[in-house]
């Protein structure tokens, strides 16, 4: 067997237990931060920069000024603690440990494999019950490629399930390093038009789709849509998708698997001082999920809703 490197660190934004909608069985999703895609709609947009991050939570913030000063590298704004500048920003946490209300929290630790092993055993007892395990997120976990590798090779180890949201947008090398190790890829594609992806992500798809397919050549895949009204909500749009997971490695599709926009992670904008591009687009009607369902089931390909 591979040698496990448990010493290699990590940046780690969250780690969420009992989950049961990111791979089969009980689960706990380690989200991992970096991120080379912009999705105007991303719920995570703490987990963009490959770095340690600080939000603000103005609701808690009781303007003590504590904070104000602190910080040694001259982000925190001298009236506004929102105002930090996510450039000077260097994640120490020192404006953290000052803040008598917790309104200033700090997003990424560093952690070795050894240490978030140790925190999924906790639930190891659940994983073998329900053939569940580890899925890890992001960001796009394979920006952290060796230390994603590591922890898929070390829950294995353990006798886990390995899952992986991804976005495929890797090169060749880094996905056929990292996906050998997982046993079930979930992966978005969000449209097939170039240039309407890279409007609304930043990037364009051809090198996504290419790793979409690459990824289904090496382990179970499911295909997931996140379906943005103005974006890819078309029943049209939504074929074109589904007739792209055609062409992928049929041993291997499990599906399609659309998730219908919602604005949950409006609130962490504001925290960041950003604007959210997406503020007053509205959610998608019943009859409408149910239109792209059938016409994703229209193609022959399995549809499975949220
Ligand atoms: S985490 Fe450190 S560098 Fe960032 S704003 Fe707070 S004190 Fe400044
Ligand atoms: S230390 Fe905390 S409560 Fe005080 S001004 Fe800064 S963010 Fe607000």
């Amino acid at each position: 067997m591979d040698q496990i490197n448990y010493e290699l660190e990590g940046l780690v934004f969250d780690i969420q237990r009992f989950s049961v909608n990111d791979g089969p069985g009980i689960r706990t999703i380690v989200f991992l931060n970096g991120c080379p895609l912009r999705c105007q709609w991303c719920s995570n947009p703490e987990s963009q920069l490959p770095k340690t991050v600080v939000m603000f939570n103005a609701a808690e913030c009781i303007h003590c000024g504590r904070c104000i000063g602190t910080c040694p590298n001259g982000a925190i704004g001298k009236e506004n603690p929102a105002m930090i500048n996510h450039d000077k920003c260097t994640g120490c946490g020192e404006c953290t440990m000052v803040c008598p209300v917790g309104a200033l929290i700090l997003k990424g630790k560093r952690m070795t494999v050894a240490e978030v092993i140790e925190e999924l055993k906790k639930d190891s007892t659940n994983y073998r019950r329900s053939g569940g395990g580890l899925t890890v997120s992001g960001g796009e976990p394979l920006v952290q490629h060796e230390f994603t590798r590591e922890l898929l090779k070390a829950a294995h180890a353990q006798g886990w399930n390995t899952a992986i949201e991804t976005t495929a947008c890797a090169s060749e090398e880094v996905i056929r390093d990292v996906l050998p190790h997982v046993d079930l890829a979930l992966t978005d594609v969000k449209s097939t038009d170039s240039s309407k992806h890279e409007h609304f992500t930043g990037v364009p798809n051809t090198q996504i789709l290419k790793g979409v397919k690459l990824v289904s050549e090496i382990t179970k895949i499911m295909v997931r849509v996140p379906v943005i009204p103005g974006f890819n909500e078309k029943p049209e749009e939504i074929r074109q998708i589904a007739e792209f997971a055609k062409t992928l490695n049929r041993d291997h599709l499990m599906g399609v698997n659309l998730l219908p926009y919602h604005a949950l992670g409006e609130n962490k904008y504001k925290m960041l001082g950003r604007e959210y591009q997406m503020h007053g687009v509205s959610t998608l009607t019943g009859e409408e999920i149910d239109a792209l369902k059938a016409a994703v089931e229209e193609t022959g390909v399995t549809c499975r809703i949220g």
